[in-house]
């Protein structure tokens, strides 16, 4: 008998993978002959493997991993909401429980918005990208709404990450996530990178590194014209670009140029938010007031898509005027604030409330960065170990004196990073050789230790090699 036409022509997982599967940030030639590697369950801060192998997860899985990879309380608050209701939109004025319960929540949560006031409104999105982009149109709308429609040109920063929509990659300063999308559309720039250790001049300081990076910012909304300048996004600790931590009065001298020249500032608090950095939001941590916040990841633990967008007062004053000369405000998606992943999201903060997850991180986040250094900064291919809370990075370096970066083409990074997974540790290592950390914000004191020593291990094997 001849099989039907739909039945799976391979008989391994991992052919049927590569035959099938398109992975995002992959690459596609090099995969057809690596082909995948599955992982089947997880628990605690590890997953395992169709081989039953395991693996400490050291950045969360994408920084969103908050709980570990099992939550009973997560899994029953999803149950239970698909049993009563599994969707309902919220367009038009349509509301449900699970919605106007987790916008109480957050607002409730939010740090201060600028001028010291409180957040006004939030609106659901189901990514980071997503949010960051329904920002975008946000402000674009708000200036129309106020009379100044040539006001919209975007700021963002060489190697932030914002997303990879067409907007949110347009704000994004990557070169992969421009080289060949056509991205960045017109009207989007980009500012340093405020990495002391890596830009700054010798003998220069935090703080004058810190003025020098607002004067360029200055110089650019100068030079484009302040009245066609909309907005400046920033995390206020640089993730996917390298885990960068900001030099003394970055945020104070960029805050203080925005305001000159009503300049909005988004903080994309994707990674950031619900106590990654030791405050409930990396806001506090850096004395931000952003007129956006944008978080999503560790607002559901992952265990559900679900991103938020929470709004200033005058932002929705403009936005609600603005959707009653418009008619309606023409933004939305099927799923904004889709009462399951809602649902999880509201139990998450409940957890991270009766947990004190920023008291947490900060105590547990002390150790990590104590023995992130003790372990790593004395390393003979270590540059700069630099971290704050839960969040950090390993920098390698063929000099420390010179600081010098090793050449991309022997990625080196690449490397460390496959050994790691061979030694039981899965990696991030971002541009510049850098190991990003961001384990779940449930790890333990000793389990931080096994995965120190496992990125350790690692690291002998490729100076042996090298
Ligand atoms: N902003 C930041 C700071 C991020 O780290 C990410 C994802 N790593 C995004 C936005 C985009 O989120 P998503 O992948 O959910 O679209």
């Amino acid at each position: 008998m001849t099989p039907p036409d739909d039945a799976p022509r391979f008989n391994s997982a991992a052919a049927r993978d590569t035959e099938y599967a398109l992975h995002p940030y992959t690459n596609h030639k090099a995969f057809r002959d690596s082909g995948p590697l599955i992982i089947q369950r997880g628990e605690g801060i590890r997953v395992f493997d169709d081989a039953g192998r395991d693996y400490i997860e050291s950045v969360a899985g994408l920084w969103c991993a908050s709980l570990g990879f099992a939550n009973q309380r997560l899994a029953d608050a999803a149950y239970a909401q698909m049993k009563k209701l599994p969707f309902y939109h919220a367009f038009g004025a349509r509301s449900h429980d699970p919605l106007i319960d987790l916008s109480e929540m957050l607002i409730g949560r939010a740090p201060l918005s600028s001028g010291g006031k409180p957040f006004s409104k939030v609106f659901f999105a189901n990514s980071g990208s997503e949010a960051n982009d329904s920002a975008i149109k946000m402000i674009w709308f708000f200036n129309n709404a106020v009379g100044r429609p040539a006001k919209k040109k975007i700021i963002g920063r060489v190697r932030g990450y914002h997303g990879i929509t067409v907007a949110s990659g347009s704000v994004t300063g990557q070169p992969a996530n421009h080289a060949m999308f056509d991205l960045p559309i017109a009207g989007f720039h980009h500012v340093s990178t405020p990495h002391h250790y890596g830009y700054a001049q010798p003998g220069e300081s935090e703080e004058a590194f810190a003025s020098r990076l607002a004067q360029e910012l200055e110089d650019l909304i100068l030079r484009e014209g302040p009245d066609t300048v909309a907005a400046f996004f920033a995390e206020p600790v640089m993730g996917a670009g390298g885990v960068i931590i900001p030099p003394a009065t970055y945020y104070e001298k960029v805050q203080a140029v925005l305001r000159k020249h009503d300049v909005l500032f988004v903080a994309d608090e994707v990674i950031c938010g619900f106590g990654r950095t030791g405050s409930y939001w990396g806001c506090q941590t850096f004395g931000i007031q952003p007129d956006i916040l944008t978080c999503a990841k560790q607002l559901s633990a992952a265990f559900l898509p679900i991103s938020a967008v929470m709004i200033s007062d005058r932002l929705y004053q403009g936005i609600a005027e603005g959707s009653d000369k418009a008619g309606t405000w023409g933004h939305g998606f099927t799923y904004s604030g889709h009462p399951v992943p809602a649902a999880v999201a509201i139990e998450t903060l409940k957890i991270y409330d009766e947990m004190e997850m920023p008291k947490l991180v900060a105590e547990r986040g002390a150790y990590l960065q104590r023995a992130m250094r003790e372990r790593f900064a004395d390393h003979p291919l270590v540059g700069e170990v630099r971290g704050v809370g839960m969040i950090g990075a390993i920098q390698l370096s063929p000099d420390k004196a010179s600081r010098a970066t090793f050449d991309p083409a022997r990625k080196l990074g690449a490397r460390w990073q496959a050994l790691g997974q061979e030694h039981g540790v899965m990696m991030r290592v971002l541009v510049n050789e850098s190991a990003a950390i961001s384990p779940p914000l449930i790890i333990s004191e000793a389990e931080i230790d096994t995965m120190l020593e496992r990125m350790m291990v690692a690291l002998e094997v490729l100076r042996a090699e090298i």
